[in-house]
């Protein structure tokens, strides 16, 4: 993985997807500051300066798209992971969030490109933010609790590396398994197993039940008064009610 760092960027994925057709290489490019992150569906992602990780990965998968739907989850999966060796009770909530004590601690947002070969290969450009300080403020800013993980913000370096070992490993996993090999996984860390949630379409309530994990899929499991159903990530939000 051929390592990028900048002082300053607008948003490192914007950076990555104009590249992205042109690399040789996986990619990792690290922006010590990002003055306009995005999340999903035209979201913003806040990261005061000092006050987070931002980087993206341009990674290469021999797959069309549809075969990177779970990706994000896998992707948390190895973010969880890689903070909870340095004492950070990360969680995860469904489908794109890394939570700890029920804030939000860390962002992902993956936008793709097909290869330029054939519709059989796609680069991802997996964006992610991590809050590593508290920045006051910003839980006023988005209305939701924002938190931190402190721990890492002594060495961030030691923890970019652990993010990159992570990646190095769990990529080419999902190439050949999809997210059914990292299901398990993620429902071990599932921060809202069993709990009454709400799933938001723009604002609207869309369905009503129990969370109950993901399938092999990545797909929500909801258990509802009609009985469980199944719900595809898209632009929905999950809430707990
Ligand atoms: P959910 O699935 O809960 O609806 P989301 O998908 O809306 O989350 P994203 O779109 O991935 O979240 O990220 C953008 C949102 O994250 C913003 O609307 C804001 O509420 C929140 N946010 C922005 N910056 C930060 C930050 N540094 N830390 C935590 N949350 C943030």
């Amino acid at each position: 993985i051929a390592l990028e760092i900048v002082a300053e960027t607008g948003s490192t994925n914007v950076d990555l997807l104009a590249r992205a057709a042109h690399l040789q290489q996986p990619t990792l490019l690290w922006a010590q500051l990002q003055t306009a992150g995005k999340g999903r569906a035209g979201r913003a992602w806040h990261t005061p300066a000092g006050a987070a990780l931002t980087f993206s990965l341009a990674w290469k998968f021999n797959l069309p798209v549809q075969g990177l739907l779970g990706l994000p989850l896998a992707v948390g999966v190895v973010i969880a992971e890689a903070l909870r060796t340095f004492g950070v009770d990360a969680r995860l909530k469904w489908p794109n969030d890394v939570l700890k004590d029920d804030g939000k601690l860390a962002g992902i947002l993956i936008e793709t490109v097909t290869d330029k070969t054939g519709r059989q290969a796609t680069w991802a450009v997996i964006g992610i933010g991590i809050n590593i300080a508290q920045a006051s403020g910003l839980s006023m800013q988005t209305g939701r609790a924002v938190v931190a993980a402190t721990e890492l913000a002594a060495e961030p370096e030691r923890a970019m590396a652990a993010l990159l070992d992570g990646f190095a490993q769990a990529l080419p996993r999902f190439e050949q398994q999809g997210f059914a090999g990292f299901v398990d996984a993620w429902n071990a860390l599932d921060a809202y197993a069993g709990e009454p949630v709400n799933i938001l379409d723009q604002g609207q309530v869309l369905h009503t039940g129990y969370a109950a994990g993901v399938d092999a899929g990545g797909r929500l499991l909801l258990d509802t008064a009609q009985g469980r159903i199944t719900v595809l990530a898209g632009d929905v939000s999950l809430r707990i009610r």
